[in-house]
């Protein structure tokens, strides 16, 4: 069976294009959407994480600040500095960039942003409205898989969606979402590290979600044939010496069985970003209805 790639550059470009009206017409309205992103410490992955992200806002001719903080900063600080940005009118989503120095409190942090302008759809308000089936706000993995399938139509009506990770952030709202009936409609089953025999479940999946963060941990004994493999993970690992980003589905292995593949990297990784931006257009549109 020939394996086809489902590239999210290629979705993630499609998306762009959608979005160039949509921006247009925000600008009429003399309002240019607006990222702020807040970074603590010097976490090199994050600082790659946040550049990334910026420049994409910069090269749509969006506003994008990056709010940097210094890895010793109080908790306290750092809610102040939350709670201005929730007050700035030329913010319309606040990012705060994880993972945060131990001594702070990630989710009380994150449950500080206002959540009309919490565009990685992280507080409990917007999870929710996500898990009552009246999304405003998607994590932006999860909505990016749900795009990335609809582009290269792959229906989930009907279809048996297994999901390996139950985070809050992949996980647990891509299995809500594949769930909803006006989404996709698909039966859904949610694996985590307590499953007993996860191959039962996996082999079963017409579409299987890898989101546990173990490099190349889903080979050919996990899939049927014809199944539809997202790819989530990015793990770095070592190989003869150079360091090497892999997803959690061990791609070689799966080529000629499954009947098609998120690549890693270029395939969920662009269009998290792509949502992010999605996210804070649809942020700024909230003002004008
Ligand atoms: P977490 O570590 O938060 O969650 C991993 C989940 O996988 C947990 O629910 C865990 O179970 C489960 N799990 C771990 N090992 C196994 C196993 N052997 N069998 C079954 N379940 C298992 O990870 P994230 O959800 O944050 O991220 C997952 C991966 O996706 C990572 O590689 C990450 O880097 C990547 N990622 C990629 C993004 C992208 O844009 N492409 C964005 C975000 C993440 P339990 O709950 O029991 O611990």
């Amino acid at each position: 069976m020939e394996t086809s790639i489902l590239s999210g550059l290629e979705a993630s470009k499609a998306l762009y294009s959608s979005l160039e009206s949509r921006i247009s017409h925000l600008k009429d309205h003399g309002i240019v959407p607006g990222l702020a992103a807040v970074l603590v410490g010097n976490n090199p992955a994050s600082e790659i994480y946040v550049k990334n992200k910026t420049k994409k806002f910069e090269s749509l001719g969006l506003k994008t600040d990056v709010f940097r903080l210094e890895e010793t900063v109080s908790e306290d600080e750092l809610l102040s500095l939350i709670s201005k940005l929730n007050t700035d009118s030329e913010f319309h989503g606040i990012l705060v960039q994880l993972p945060l120095p131990k001594h702070i409190d990630s989710e009380k942090v994150l449950n500080a942003i206002i959540p009309t302008k919490d565009v990685d759809g992280f507080h409990p308000e917007n999870a929710g409205l996500l898990s009552i089936g009246k999304p405003r706000f998607i994590p932006c993995t999860p909505k990016g898989i749900m795009f990335i399938l609809k582009y290269f139509n792959i229906d989930l009506n009907g279809k048996h969606v297994v999901v390996i990770g139950r985070s809050n952030i992949v996980g647990r709202p891509i299995s809500i979402l594949a769930s909803l009936k006006e989404l996709g409609n698909a039966t859904v089953t949610l694996c985590h590290s307590g499953t007993k025999d996860l191959k039962f479940f996996s082999k079963q999946a017409d579409v299987l979600v890898a989101a546990l963060g173990s490099p190349q941990f889903v080979d050919s004994s996990y899939i049927k044939t014809g199944a539809c493999l997202v790819d989530v993970g990015i793990n770095r690992i070592e190989v003869d010496g150079k360091s090497k980003i892999v997803g959690d589905v061990n791609q070689d292995s799966v080529t000629g069985i499954a009947s098609s593949l998120t690549p890693v990297p270029k395939g969920v990784g662009p269009m998290t970003i792509a949502m992010l931006v999605e996210n804070t257009v649809l942020s700024a549109e909230l003002l004008l209805n």
